[in-house]
């Protein structure tokens, strides 16, 4: 298998007058057999990094080695796409609709002239791992959104890659087929060993198949880590925003509390520097309403329900603190509350983040 290593990445693409840095100076080494997740605001640079490992794009500046040879140098792409053993999957699964399921598998084969016999059994082999046994006489347009997917990821395979290069694999499909398609790119990277580099701007795909997860922010890698780390230790507010829903509210501090309308938060063992105003953080299911003080909880103090809607298997609550009502909150919750009802604020003991005003985690 394929250790990627990155070496001061630069990618400048100029606009007319304008030039934009779409990555900036990336020093970065993917395992062999890892796989590597990278999330970010739109137009902050994902794409062109994964192209740029793809070498669809050469860089302005910085190297690109799989394993010890040199595939990408400034301004040149050294290793051609073909010869990278690289196999790509996109948002469009770009099947060509008048061919068959086994053709459309087989293409990446007759374009590499391999015997015919060959392509068979590697197709059908292919289409075994994942069940498409029954659908390789059907045409594109005569099978599910999950099927045309399955088949988009066993052409890429067929060629036996070594390398997986992932983008947006899965914002084309509803929920329920995206739960499983994650779960099998999970299963065939794991069992392949694939080294693997997967790009979405949505953290549940990152998460279920990268064990390593980079945050790009502005062409740069703003934080690195396993997916627990940057969900749970976000190194910035924009960071805790990208890997999951989040309550950022600005808070006064007063002593050793937070204080947010008649809210009160005790802020133990943080080391404040004198700041009077921060953003607190706190994941919606680590928030729980109730009347009585549960265990492993700290009480916040009285909100008042404002909004109830059904967030599929959970509710989503917004709440108010009962003195302010500008102040919105979202708790998940098993059970729906009444609108208009005061009730205490529980927080999942160390589960908050504490934000400088510069958006800067004080907790990490
Ligand atoms: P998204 O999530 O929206 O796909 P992204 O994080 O993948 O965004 P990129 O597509 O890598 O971002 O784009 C990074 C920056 O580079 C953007 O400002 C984009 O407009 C610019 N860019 C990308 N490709 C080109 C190109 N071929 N020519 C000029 N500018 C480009």
């Amino acid at each position: 298998m394929t250790t990627i290593r990155v070496e001061n990445l630069t990618k400048i693409f100029k606009k007319g007058k304008t030039e934009v840095k779409a990555v900036d100076n990336i020093s970065i080494q993917i395992e062999s057999g890892m796989s590597f997740g990278v999330l970010g605001p739109s137009g902050h640079g994902k794409t062109t990094f994964l192209r740029l490992i793809a070498g669809l794009e050469e860089p302005t500046s910085g190297y690109i080695y799989f394993d010890n040879d040199v595939v990408s140098s400034p301004r040149r792409v050294v290793m051609s796409p073909e010869k990278r053993g690289i196999a790509m999957v996109f948002q469009n699964w770009a099947l060509y609709p008048n061919m068959t399921v086994f053709d459309n598998i087989a293409f990446p084969l007759k374009l590499a002239k391999v015997p015919k016999d060959k392509i068979e059994s590697k197709v059908k082999e292919v289409a075994e791992e994942l069940g498409l046994s029954g659908a390789l006489n059907r045409y594109p347009k005569e099978i599910s959104g999950g099927q045309m997917q399955r088949t988009a990821i066993a052409r890429a395979l067929v060629k036996d890659p070594k390398v997986l290069l992932l983008d947006e694999p899965f914002s084309n499909l509803d929920a329920q087929i995206r739960e499983s398609a994650r779960a099998l790119v999970r299963k065939i990277q794991r069992e392949r060993k694939l080294t693997t580099l997967i790009v979405s701007h949505d953290p549940a795909d990152i998460f279920a198949i990268a064990n390593k997860t980079g945050v790009i922010v502005h062409g740069k890698f703003a934080q690195i880590g396993s997916p627990t780390e940057v969900y749970e230790y976000p190194a910035t507010d924009l960071i805790a925003r990208l890997t999951g829903e989040i309550n950022l509210l600005q808070a006064k501090v007063m002593e050793n509390t937070a204080i947010l309308g008649n809210l009160k938060i005790p802020l133990n063992n943080v080391e404040l520097k004198g700041m009077s105003n921060i953003v607190i953080g706190i994941r919606p299911d680590d928030l729980t309403l109730s009347d009585t003080l549960l265990d492993k909880y700290v009480d916040a103090g009285i909100v008042k329900v404002k909004l109830v809607s059904y967030g599929g298997g959970i509710f989503k609550i917004v709440v108010s603190p009962a003195a302010d009502e500008n102040i919105d909150i979202i708790v998940d919750a098993e059970e729906p509350l009444e609108t208009g009802i005061e009730t205490h604020l529980l927080i999942k003991v160390g589960k908050m983040k504490i934000f400088d005003q510069n958006g800067n985690n004080l907790l990490t």
